[in-house]
């Protein structure tokens, strides 16, 4: 008899973007013909930028002809990419993080979904809440949880981000094993100085921790205090992973670039306590299971650090930061205390009232869409997130449909 790995039956059914599908479909079916304003995906909306296509266009090329056609290609990624990532994103801030610890990948999510499976089920995990679904249901898969109560997984320490720490969790009160962080933050577009990165390393350093770090958001920070990457602080590279992704930075959603950088010095321990390099185990798992991203993709990210390609993203992250700076600025002329909003592209907004009830409200007066804030977590409760990625006429038209309704 085939068994079931029982630990997904434990799994909650997401109802977060299926709900709001199903009141949206409703709202069009009732006013026909009304335009509605979706500020609640967290998708990119700008294609590609011109020296990205190029790039892949010629690649694809490349493949048409065999004196320049590519078969597999390395597992870890083309060294052609993994040393500009490491040159431009790292080096370039003085940090010194090197081509070989640099895995190129198809997602930011997968990776972040696939890197636990490198530790012991027993290990205590730490997630943020509000949080970015995949870590906490990549954990609970691998049985690293119990059963769901009251809206959380027993056994998972919820690192809580609340109005009075500015979303930016408290160290735990306990000891934690592994332990998620996302800056920029999605949902709450809130960031972390370095002080405040810094009291999380010298944690993991003295309890033995390890950091999963997910800077998928990196490129939207323009406040030069704010460190781009934990690896600008001391002693990140023996207890913290990051993760970064094209996605967001230069419209990748569809066309799948991330990377993950493991440091030489990053250890894990076997249960006696001998320590191990976490980069020899991520390099195991990613050359048995993984055969990168193809050719023609890693050639279009490879143009992201070209002179033109730097200008174009560069247009698109300050386009979508300056929705979101016209958002935040418009729901706090509103009286609305808000979140985030600079050096990402979401504004979390404290709603007053339950978050389904704020969503219905501007989705029934306004024909505009948002998320519900609860939808990531108990945390969430009472807030929503608008997503900035849109053009700046839908964001205008939205703040004002916005004002009408709640000014
Ligand atoms: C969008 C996003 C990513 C990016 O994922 P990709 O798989 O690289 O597209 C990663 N983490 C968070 C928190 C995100 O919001």
């Amino acid at each position: 008899m085939i068994k079931i790995n029982e630990h997904y039956l434990k799994l909650q059914e997401s109802y977060l973007f299926s709900d709001i599908a199903r009141r949206v479909e409703a709202f069009v079916e009732a006013h026909p013909g009304k335009e509605l304003i979706r500020m609640g995906i967290g998708d990119v909306t700008h294609a590609l930028p011109p020296a990205c296509i190029e790039a892949f266009h010629k690649a694809v090329d490349d493949m048409a002809d065999d004196a320049t056609f590519r078969g597999y290609g390395p597992e870890q990624g083309y060294l052609f990419l993994r040393e500009k990532i490491a040159r431009h994103d790292f080096q370039a801030r003085g940090m010194d993080i090197e081509a070989d610890e640099v895995f190129v990948s198809d997602g930011a999510k997968c990776d972040s979904g696939n890197l636990q499976e490198l530790f012991a089920v027993d290990i205590k995990v730490a997630v943020p809440d509000p949080v970015y679904p995949v870590y906490v249901d990549t954990n609970v898969m691998a049985g690293r949880t119990g059963a769901f109560v009251d809206g959380r997984y027993q056994g998972l320490v919820y690192l809580e981000g609340t109005t009075a720490n500015g979303f930016v969790p408290d160290l735990p009160k306990e000891k934690v094993d592994l332990i998620y962080m996302c800056f920029p933050n999605n949902p709450t577009g809130a960031t972390i100085d370095r002080q405040g990165l810094q009291r999380w390393v010298d944690y993991a350093l003295e309890h033995k921790s390890l950091i999963l770090f997910d800077a998928a958001y990196e490129a939207f920070i323009t406040d030069d205090s704010l460190p781009h990457s934990i690896f600008e602080i001391d002693g990140a590279r023996r207890v913290a992973i990051e993760m970064r992704s094209f996605s967001k930075l230069a419209g990748f959603t569809g066309t799948r670039c991330a990377y993950t950088v493991v440091p030489g010095e990053c250890t894990a321990y076997t249960a006696e306590g001998r320590p191990v390099p976490v980069h020899q185990l991520w390099r195991r798992r990613h050359t048995t299971k993984f055969n990168s991203v193809s050719y023609p993709v890693q050639r279009a990210a490879e143009a992201v650090y070209t002179a033109e390609g730097k200008e174009q993203t560069g247009k698109l992250v300050s386009g979508y930061l300056a929705n979101a700076r016209y958002m935040r600025k418009a729901m706090e002329k509103l009286g609305y205390t808000c979140f985030g909003g600079e050096n990402a592209p979401y504004v979390w907004v404290d709603c007053r009232t339950d978050s389904w009830e704020f969503f219905d409200r501007l989705l029934s007066e306004a024909a505009v869409v948002c998320t519900p804030g609860v939808g990531f977590g108990l945390c969430g409760q009472g807030y929503v997130r608008l997503s900035a990625f849109n053009s700046f006429e839908k964001v205008e038209e939205a703040m004002e449909r916005i004002e009408a309704v709640l000014g």
